[in-house]
């Protein structure tokens, strides 16, 4: 279906994380070139964040205090209802529950009064919400306008999630903790392959409770799009279809991974801290296939233990590694997040450590050999797209089933398993770099690195799965938009009080 009208207009609301905004601003970008026109909505403690640690070019956008745009879509901000000061890390169950009170409020008094904006109004015809901000879905139903979530894990989780909250299937209990479960469409989870939300004394209260809200409601969505591709997780996403109309759309990752554009200014996205550049001249002088990246994404800090097993077995492998160690943020046990004394003259040779750098820079890299990874799903699907194979380290939330899915379904890498103590030795991770760098198992997992890569690139090439599938859903828009009047009733919610 052609677009009929210029001013059609899409509001996508984000939890304020760079694991969310990422996701939505790809997505913004393609339905961008299909025409729509994008909003993005998030906290404003996200827009207080990137001014604080930038000031600076990233990708396409100017970071300045007005924050206009990122990689061309618009973006507004809302108060969460707490100050900025406010250490919401530490707070989380406050921070949600604060959320979900006042984000409705303030989020519907943005829609209205961007409805009623005398030089751009915008009229939304539909808004796209993600799994940390279930509550959009009662704000969209209210000012009439239908809502769709952007799922930003695999589909899998979806179906785990959507069983555990309708009691579709047994899971771990207090009294049987290694149950293990069988869902459609899934190979056989055992409790170390489950999400950590759904274990028993699953610490993460506001967390499980927004999943809850979100798989709760999901007969209030139009459309569920996963950041995953059709082949990749077929009967799980078919299984699913019977609840929802959930159709996947990804991967959504920088262009560069899908080999469709070689600039860092064309990176669609933003990074909350400032890339080491000089570590991709460092891996310029690197031969083909040779170095072992190793990062843990923006949230995990790991214990001294951790720290220490890793490094130990960097040293010893006596291979070239590069090494994302992100200082913390926020209070961390002490020796968390620190490298062992000595380590970086000891390893200096063959190793780089850097605090954050451009993951898609790196992966792309010819000279990388393979992944030490907490499992992140941005990273998986990165990391898919280029055909890196990974060393699965897996610590909790959807790591543990993305680690499955990447290792035993899709073969790309090797998983590391603690000891009965839980703990992850440096031998184990010295046995798995050997093995997945030369091991019997190499080739193998190599070549089918290769062929997901070439899958993942065909589904979001035109034509392909995830292509047609924006397609269907630009199309839905339209079809529906001709219907929607913008009807605001901003009065009852400004009634409620936060
Ligand atoms: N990332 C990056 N530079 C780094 C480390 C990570 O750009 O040095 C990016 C990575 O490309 C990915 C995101 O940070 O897009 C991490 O997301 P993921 O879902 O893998 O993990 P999370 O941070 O949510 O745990």
């Amino acid at each position: 279906m052609e677009l009929e009208n210029q001013t059609i207009h899409v509001l996508m609301v984000a939890f304020a994380s760079q694991g969310h905004i990422n996701p939505f601003l790809r997505l913004g970008k393609h339905l961008q070139t299909k025409g729509l026109h994008v909003t993005l909505a998030t906290t404003e403690t996200f827009r207080h964040r990137i001014i604080k640690h930038h000031h600076t070019d990233i990708g396409t956008t100017t970071i300045t205090d007005e924050i206009p745009a990122i990689s061309g879509i618009d973006i507004v901000f809302f108060s969460d209802g707490l100050s900025l000061e406010y250490d919401r890390k530490n707070n989380l169950d406050i921070y949600m529950d604060t959320l979900a009170k006042a984000g409705p409020i303030h989020l519907t008094n943005l829609i209205t009064s961007l409805a009623c904006d005398n030089i751009r109004p915008k009229k939304f015809s539909c808004i796209i919400n993600n799994p940390f901000v279930p509550w959009v879905a009662d704000v969209a139903s209210q000012v009439g306008i239908p809502c769709s979530m952007l799922w930003i894990q695999p589909c899998t989780l979806f179906a785990i999630y959507h069983s555990f909250y309708n009691n579709a299937h047994d899971f771990p209990t207090k009294e049987d903790p290694k149950k293990s479960v069988q869902l459609p469409g899934l190979p056989l989870l055992q409790t170390c392959d489950l999400p950590s939300f759904v274990l028993p004394n699953s610490p993460f209260g506001s967390i499980t409770k927004a999943f809850f809200e979100a798989l709760k409601n999901i007969h209030k969505l139009r459309w569920v799009l996963a950041n995953s591709f059709y082949e990749l997780e077929k009967e799980v996403i078919d299984s699913m279809s019977k609840f929802v109309m959930i159709k996947a759309v990804g991967p959504l990752v920088p262009l560069k991974l899908l080999g469709q554009d070689h600039e860092v200014r064309d990176f669609v996205g933003i990074d909350m801290w400032k890339a080491d550049d000089q570590c991709i001249e460092w891996l310029n002088q690197k031969e083909p296939n040779s170095v072992i990246y190793v990062s843990f994404g923006s949230l995990v800090v790991l214990s001294k233990k951790q720290m220490e097993s890793i490094a130990i077995a960097l040293k010893k492998s006596k291979r070239s590694f590069l090494w994302v160690v992100k200082p913390s943020n926020y209070p961390v046990p002490e020796g968390a997040g620190e490298l062992p004394e000595g380590f970086l003259n000891e390893t200096k040779e063959h190793g780089v450590v850097v605090p954050w750098c451009h993951q898609s820079l790196v992966l792309s890299h010819k000279s990388i050999a393979c992944f030490l990874t907490h499992c992140g799903w941005n990273s998986m699907l990165e990391t898919i797209s280029v055909g890196v194979p990974i060393i699965a380290y897996p610590l909790w939330t959807d790591q543990p089933t993305n680690a499955k899915l990447m290792v035993e379904v899709l073969g790309v890498g090797i998983r590391l398993w603690p000891n009965d103590e839980g703990d992850v030795k440096s031998e184990t991770i010295g046995e798995c770099i050997k093995d997945i760098m030369d091991g019997p198992q190499a080739t193998e997992i190599r070549a089918k690195a290769a062929r997901w890569k070439d899958t993942a690139r065909g589904a979001v090439a035109g034509g392909g799965s995830s292509d047609r599938n924006v397609q269907e859903f630009i199309d839905d828009i339209i079809r529906t938009s001709s219907c929607i009047e913008c009807n605001v009733n901003s009065s009852s919610m400004e009634s409620q009080s936060v």
